[in-house]
């Protein structure tokens, strides 16, 4: 199933895509779609009213689209998981998951406007395949364990400001968690139809140009592997959100650092998971 949310920010209504793509008002079913929902078996509850034909139609045509998970617990970010990106960089491929938070504010729309912070002259992009959390998961046994604990899928633009985050400060996060920057969305995608998440191609060009063109099966960290090693150091509860790594084609790792400026238009998508589009602007 492919879960979303239309309308005006902080007013979106929860729907479903039935097979042929028309869409489904939920607000019958859940208030919204969110840790809540996920907790309590709200995909479920989805699908068997999808199942029984019970679903009024929702007109989207016009619509915004919001992020397809409302009010995320936490977002945890794993940095240079794909060995490309982690080159590009300069940095050496980790021994151990590299992990950092960012703001679960910073969650937008995928087609919202994004700001270039004040201030920034290095606002870089990330596509990156988004794992949504819908069951506990404490100290898992193995990663065996974490399929049980995903919800399911989505896209992140890990939005960064390189400045900010390797410059200004040991830690990562102040270059992370500016306004606006998690584009999430369109869909969040059940794992029944994601054949194998680790075999998604990932791409996200800029104005046009093709910048990042990369494969889930080059992350250095699969994702049963990082569900069940964050398990070992915090809690994941429904509605959290773990941003997977980025493959190479940033703007720092590029000739001439393209960094984003005021007006560009970036364009990111995942196999089976939709198409981003944000346009940036200074704040
Ligand atoms: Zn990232």
């Amino acid at each position: 199933m492919r879960l979303l949310r239309i309308g005006a920010p902080g007013a979106e209504v929860p729907a479903v895509l039935g097979e042929d793509g028309a869409a489904f008002d939920l607000s019958g079913l859940t208030r919204d779609i969110d840790g809540d929902f996920l907790a309590s078996g709200g995909i479920d509850r989805v699908r068997e009213a999808l199942a029984a034909g019970s679903l009024p139609a929702l007109d989207t045509d016009g619509l915004r689209v919001g992020a397809p998970l409302a009010r995320p617990g936490k977002v945890v970010c794993i940095g240079l998981n794909y060995r490309d990106h982690a080159e590009e960089t300069g940095a050496a491929a980790p021994e151990r998951p590299v992990v950092f938070m960012k703001d679960p504010s910073t969650v937008v729309g995928p087609y919202d406007e994004v700001l270039i912070p004040r201030g920034s002259v290095k606002t870089d992009w990330e596509v990156e395949l988004a794992v949504v959390i819908g069951r506990e998961a404490r100290y898992l046994a193995d990663p065996a364990a974490a399929a049980a604990c995903i919800a399911g899928y989505t896209i992140s633009n890990d939005v960064s400001e390189r400045e900010f985050q390797l410059e200004y400060s040991a830690q990562w996060d102040l270059g992370k968690s500016c306004e606006t920057f998690n584009p999430m969305g369109p869909w969040l995608v059940t794992p029944d139809e994601v054949d194998d998440p680790q075999a998604l191609g990932l791409r996200l060009s800029v104005n046009g140009e093709v910048r990042q063109n990369g494969d889930t099966k080059n992350m250095i960290f699969e994702i049963p592997y990082l569900v069940w090693y964050l398990s070992q150091y915090m809690v994941l509860r429904p509605g959290d959100v773990i941003n997977t790594g980025t493959p190479a084609g940033v703007a720092l790792g590029l000739p001439g650092t393209p960094y984003l400026r005021d007006g560009d238009t970036v364009e990111l998508a995942v196999d089976g998971l939709g198409t981003q589009r944000q346009t940036f602007h200074n704040a």
